[in-house]
Order: structure tokens, then C-alpha cells, then sequence
């Protein structure tokens, strides 16, 4: 199997899953005052500094959680009282939250994807992604700075360095070889969904030391190989959008995350070649939402005003994408290409 779908979720480094393996078999409430317990606490605060290094932000400010989807709604609780501006492309677990939470804006985008930050309110708070999950358009935060800021780095964090010590940010373990269902808050002030003791009232629960030690773990595997990693994706994303030209596609966005290439082929639905591509071992995504059995149109690509109603297919890289799974993916999309060509000649 071809996998270049790292942007849904990222398969599990050896590495980390052995030591999720080590801590599933150890007793681990970092609650408990007995030597197990305190290891467990003290493996916990390593994973803090580890998280919190992805973004540049404080250990202290790292809240644990069940994944993105709950850091975000963690940060809109916080803000009731607020205005809050938000990315036109974000992820749809920010704007289900804006919603809940009350009063929201939208920040619209340009046809490349990027924030047009001109009728922004002086003074409210803003919630923005720092690179987008189906375009990897990255976002210029510069023109935030001095406002209450959450960024959903869930996407961007592990691909592009990050240094965001004054904004409220979410991450997600999965995204980087870390395990499914664990993320983070990373945030000076939050308010609390759930009420109790743990992680000083911020979030209760017995901690999911085993998800969290790993999460940990692949935090600071990104970072110990971020410049190889770097080097690898630039040169598959450009091998891989020039070949996807040259087989008629049209590229989604301007140059974003190495790790993404978004590509429209004209005519084409997304959702039928990543089927075909399927056929041949190939995951890929459509990047556009899939309910009770009708296909949307991607909300990302509609905020963008494109043109093509067919919606783009997203290649995604990750930790272990190497240049065999490419060039396999690029053999396997040019006879998809060729089958629905004599389909319809
Ligand atoms: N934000 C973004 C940008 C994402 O790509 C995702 C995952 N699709 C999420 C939030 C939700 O993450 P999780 O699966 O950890 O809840």
C-alpha cells in the first residue's frame, strides 16, 4: 500500500509505538502518590516540555486533551464573552465551536487561499490555522500580532518550524506519528470543559500517560529530524506537482507545507480518482466532506472561489514518505487517467 494521506493521519512511528507499548503495560496514574505514579507524572512533564517545544510555546501552558477537535473547542469556551474573528478555511471543529460559543466573524480569503485581513474589528480576538489541512497553504500571522490569537496548528506543526509564544495553540498527536487521540492546548488561560483535579483543574481526567508520553515522543522526533524531513518532502512535492502537471492537473495554491500537493483535474471528479487510485493501493483523500452519502463540495476550496466543482485530490507526506511512494503514485494516477480517458472516448 501507498499511503500519502498524512494529513488525515499519520501512521505511528516505531519508535513511538514502542514506548506506547511500554507505558500500556505499566500502571500510570500520574495521580498517584506511589513510585509508578510519580514516574508517570514525571513522564508527563517531559511530554510537556517536548509538546510545547513544537510551537514554541511554555510546558506549563500545555493542556492535554483527546485530540484537536476538543484543544479547539477548549479555546472557545474561554472566549464567551468574546468577539471572535475566524479563517474563512478552518477546520470544521473551529467553526462548530465559533458557533457554539456565540459571536463570530469570518475572515474571508483570497483566491490563493491566503487571510485578507482588511476589514479585521481593531481589537478582537482571532482564531486562525497556522497552515491549512487540504490546500498547506501556511497563513502570515504577522498582521495578528498584539490581539488575543488561537492558532490550529494541528496541521502545520512537525512540517514547518513554529514559533508562536504568544498565542493560544492547538495540536494534534496523530498529524506526526504520535498516537490517535491525544493533543493539546497550548494556552496561559483556559477554561475548563471539564471540572476537577487534574492537570491543575485545567482539564479533568486521569491522564492518558501512555498516548501523552508518545505524543511526547514524536514532538520531539519532528524537531530532532525537521531539517531531513524538510529536504526529503521539497524534493517528492516538486517531483510529484510537476508530474501531476504534466498529466494535465492543475495545482491548488500557492507554494504552502512541503507535504502537501492539492490538484485539480479538470472534468474530473476528485472523488473518482481517489476511488480508482484506491483500486490500486493508492490512499489519497479528496479533501472534500463526505455526509449521509453525498459528496460536498470541499468548504476550502469554496471559500477560495475555485472554479472547479469537482474539488481537488490531496497528496499528503509525512514521516515516512519516501521517494518509491511517489513515483508508485504518479505510475498508478497516469493509468487511472488512461482507464477514464478510454471510458469516455
Ligand atoms: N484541525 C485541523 C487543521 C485538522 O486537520 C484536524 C484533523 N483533521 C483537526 C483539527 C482535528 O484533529 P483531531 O483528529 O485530533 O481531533
Amino acid at each position: 500500500m501507498i499511503y500519502l494521506d498524512h494529513n488525515a493521519t499519520s501512521p505511528l512511528l516505531p519508535e513511538v509505538r514502542e514506548i506506547l507499548l511500554q507505558w500500556l503495560d505499566r500502571p500510570a496514574n500520574p495521580s498517584s502518590i506511589h513510585t509508578p505514579g510519580q514516574r508517570a507524572a514525571a513522564a508527563i512533564e517531559r511530554a510537556a516540555a517536548q509538546v510545547a517545544a513544537l510551537c514554541g510555546g511554555r510546558a506549563s501552558d500545555v493542556v492535554f486533551t483527546s485530540g484537536a477537535t476538543e484543544a479547539n473547542h477548549l479555546w472557545f469556551l474561554g472566549q464567551a464573552q468574546r468577539h471572535v474573528a475566524v479563517g474563512a478555511t478552518e477546520h470544521p471543529s473551529v467553526h462548530a465551536a465559533a458557533r457554539r460559543a456565540g459571536s463570530s466573524s469570518i475572515i474571508p480569503v483570497d483566491a490563493r487561499g491566503m487571510h485578507d485581513y482588511t476589514g479585521l474589528p481593531v481589537g478582537c480576538a482571532v482564531s486562525v490555522m497556522a497552515a491549512n489541512h487540504e490546500t498547506g497553504v501556511v497563513h502570515d500571522l504577522e498582521p495578528l500580532r498584539g490581539r488575543e490569537l488561537h492558532v490550529d496548528a494541528s496541521a502545520a506543526a512537525g512540517r514547518i518550524a513554529l514559533s508562536l509564544p504568544h498565542a493560544s495553540v492547538t495540536l494534534s498527536a496523530h498529524k506526526i506519528g504520535g498516537p490517535l487521540g491525544v493533543g493539546a492546548l497550548v494556552s496561559p488561560a483556559i477554561e475548563p470543559m471539564f471540572m476537577g483535579s487534574q492537570q491543575r483543574g485545567r482539564r479533568a481526567g486521569t491522564l492518558n500517560t501512555p498516548g501523552i508520553v508518545a505524543f511526547g515522543l514524536a514532538a520531539e522526533l519532528a524537531l530532532t529530524h525537521a531539517a531531513e524531513r524538510h529536504r526529503r518532502w521539497t524534493g517528492l512535492q516538486t517531483r510529484l506537482s510537476s508530474a501531476l502537471q504534466s498529466l494535465g492537473a492543475r495545482i491548488v495554491g500557492p507554494p504552502g507545507l512541503p507535504t502537501v500537493v492539492n490538484a485539480v483535474f479538470p472534468g474530473l471528479p476528485a472523488e473518482l480518482i481517489v476511488q480508482a487510485l484506491d483500486l490500486r493501493g493508492v490512499c489519497v483523500s479528496a479533501g472534500a466532506a463526505c455526509a449521509s452519502g453525498s459528496v460536498d463540495r470541499s468548504p476550502v476550496l469554496e471559500a477560495m472561489g475555485d472554479p472547479e466543482p469537482d474539488g481537488g485530490v490531496r497528496f499528503s507526506f509525512g514521516w515516512s514518505t519516501d521517494p518509491d511512494d511517489v513515483e508508485v503514485a504518479i505510475a498508478a494516477l497516469q493509468q487511472v487517467l488512461e482507464d477514464l480517458d478510454a471510458l469516455r472516448t
